[in-house]
């Protein structure tokens, strides 16, 4: 995937600190958290940060906040992504 699309991240624009993306505090309802997804929803290319995310994250390695989802919400669209449609659709 060509990564030219990061230029236009909400992320990259002058002024946001790139440490908001990785707080310690993963609490889905808390400050840190909130401000990276606030930023998260005004990104123009989001669905290809996901896409991209989800294609190249090493699952024991995840960490920060990415397309609006942590950890934990990434691995629980992988885990979902990995069932078969027959099986979801039932
Ligand atoms: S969706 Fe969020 S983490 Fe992904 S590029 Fe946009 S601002 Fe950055």
């Amino acid at each position: 995937m060509n990564g030219s699309w990061r230029q236009e991240a909400a992320c990259a624009r002058a002024g946001v600190d790139p440490e908001l993306f990785y707080p310690l505090d993963l609490d889905l309802t808390g400050a840190a958290v909130t401000t990276a997804r606030r930023i998260c929803g005004t990104c123009p290319v989001r669905g290809l940060c996901l896409a991209d995310v989800m294609a190249t994250e090493d699952p024991a390695r995840r960490w920060g906040v990415i397309a609006g989802l942590t950890p934990d919400e990434r691995t629980e669209l992988h885990r979902d992504q990995l069932v078969p449609a027959s099986r979801a659709a039932a």
